[in-house]
């Protein structure tokens, strides 16, 4: 504990003192406007940084330093852009440990899962680095009187909107293939996080990313955000956020015909089957929405565990909900750390009345927690005796709060679980692999995982149905939102 504290010390008194600017054409500046905001941290409230305030002005610049940067970074040879790309990667590593203290601080996840946070972030640009050159091969499919040739080039300056939860890691996921794809990028990091996304740019830079390759603009999501979408030089828009969110890029971005990509919300599901290994599955449920504090798209917020043992697993699910350690984020035994913000606390907490009035039952959990430095802490929650149609098991609470459904047969499971809004995951657990698969098929899921819990491998499709996203990401799905597909014909 100690040591993240005296990690962090420095590197939080150096950003009080500098402050937060954009990253535009390869330089720190101010807005235009002059305007700021101050960002706090969740711990205690303690103004972290004054940071720049974007307006369309800041977005134009960034997007004509994009535009302009753009035709040497497309036609640069892949090797030089894969070699820039892995100095990106290894300047993300040499910093990790930075990275995961700044994180936890700015964002109130515990360093227990920040600390590989960075790792991951440093394999997103490892993994497309090396795809460098890759996405543009031609594919031939000849016919009697042509050769037909398809080949792929970059979309041009696309804009990439991030949220507050795992802001690093998710900003290079969107990030890194865009810029393997020879795209050049405007971020606009979430407002409540801009910490880690201003240390990106700035490494990004030392790394010798050539300057308007990668910019970033600070700001409000209303402001910064909706001006990025609108921005004519912009071809497409790489977003993650809340779907509300998602139909508002889409509505602004109509005008200039921008090319949308959208990783959205969830109410994910794990079913809990009776033939399952139930001891792995109690552990799967309780990592896959107590960690990192619940704010995260791909958690099961919805447990659907079988009649026939669910009193059972809810009383050890019971235990170990009230066992989990909530505390400061530095400290490597916390499990739980306080939340983003304090809209965002109320706003998870304002579901501990929406059960009682829907009639469910606080099995464990169901108040704000008084941790240290007084920060936006909540303790982690279950809720028992609920049924599907509860607000609390539609609506995304992206909390550590958990709503248990108990269901009858394979049927009623595949029925509740398809009857939300959403689709991003979904988790089964059986002893049955013929179950399995045929419930993984039923499923109105992007992303399924049979026996496991969430983990991530590169090259496969990430994304969600229905209200949870549109399009995909990871290994050359990404390359075909980032890129255009051309078909060149040429008379035998
Ligand atoms: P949000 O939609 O409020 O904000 C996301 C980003 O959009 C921020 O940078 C914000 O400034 C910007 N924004 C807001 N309004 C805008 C507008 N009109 N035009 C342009 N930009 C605008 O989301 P959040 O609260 O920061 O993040 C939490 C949400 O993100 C949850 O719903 C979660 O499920 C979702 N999420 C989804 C995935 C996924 O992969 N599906 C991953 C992480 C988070």
């Amino acid at each position: 504990f100690q040591a993240n504290r005296d990690r962090a010390a420095p590197l939080l008194a150096k950003l009080k003192s500098d402050g937060i600017g954009h990253m535009i054409g390869g330089k720190t500046v101010p807005s235009v406007s002059g305007q700021t905001f101050e960002t706090k941290s969740p711990v205690d409230g303690a103004v972290l940084a004054s940071v720049a305030r974007g307006t369309a002005e800041d977005i134009d610049r960034a997007a004509t330093a994009a535009a302009t940067a753009f035709k040497s970074w497309r036609d640069m040879p892949a090797a030089a852009r894969k070699k820039l790309l892995h100095r990106v990667a290894d300047a993300i590593e040499d910093n990790a440990d930075d990275i995961a203290v700044l994180e936890c601080i700015d964002t109130g996840q515990a360093h227990r899962f920040m600390a590989k946070a960075a790792i991951r972030a440093a394999e997103n640009f490892r993994f497309f680095a090396d795809k460098c050159g890759e996405a543009r091969d031609g594919l031939n499919t000849p016919s009697e009187e042509h050769w037909n040739i398809s080949t792929r080039v970059p979309i041009g300056p696309v804009g990439v909107i991030t949220p507050w939860n795992t802001p690093f890691m998710l900003s290079t996921w969107k990030i890194a293939p865009a810029l393997a794809a020879g795209c050049t990028v405007v971020h606009k990091p979430a407002e409540w996080s801009p910490v880690t996304a201003d240390l990106l740019a700035k490494l990004a830079k030392q790394a010798g990313l050539p300057d308007g390759v990668l910019n970033t603009v600070h700001g409000m999501g209303e402001e910064a955000g909706k001006a990025l979408t609108e921005h004519p030089a912009i071809k497409a828009i790489g977003f993650v956020g809340e779907s509300a969110t998602g139909s508002a890029i889409m509505a602004q971005g109509a005008p200039t015909l921008k090319r949308v990509h959208f990783e959205l919300g969830g109410k994910n599901p794990v079913i809990v089957f009776d033939d399952a290994d139930l001891d792995r599955a109690l552990d799967a449920v309780v990592f896959m929405i107590y960690s990192l504090n619940g704010e995260r798209c791909t958690s099961s917020s919805r447990l659907l565990v079988q009649e026939n043992i669910a009193e059972k697993f809810i009383e050890k699910l019971t235990a170990r909900v009230k066992a989990l350690k909530v505390g400061h984020p530095l400290d490597p035994a916390t499990e739980i750390g306080p939340l983003i913000h304090e809209r965002h606390l109320a706003k998870v907490c304002s579901y501990f009345d929406v059960a009682k009035k829907d009639g469910a039952t606080i099995a464990a959990g169901g108040k704000p927690h008084d941790g240290p430095g007084g920060g936006h802490y909540v303790q982690p929650t279950l809720v028992t005796g609920a049924h599907a149609r509860m607000r609390v098991a539609q609506e995304e609470v992206f909390g550590p709060f958990l709503t248990v459904i108990p269901f009858k047969d394979e049927k009623d499971a595949i029925e509740i679980a398809n009857g939300v809004q959403y689709g991003l995951t979904g988790y089964v657990w059986t002893g049955d692999m013929g179950r399995a698969l045929r419930v993984a098929d039923a499923l109105e899921a992007g992303m399924i995982w049979l026996n496991s819990e969430n983990v991530r491998h590169l090259p496969t499709p990430f994304g969600g149905m229905k209200a949870s996203g549109i399009g995909r990401d990871g290994g050359d799905y990404s390359f075909d939102f980032y890129m255009e597909t051309k078909h060149v014909s040429l008379a035998r």
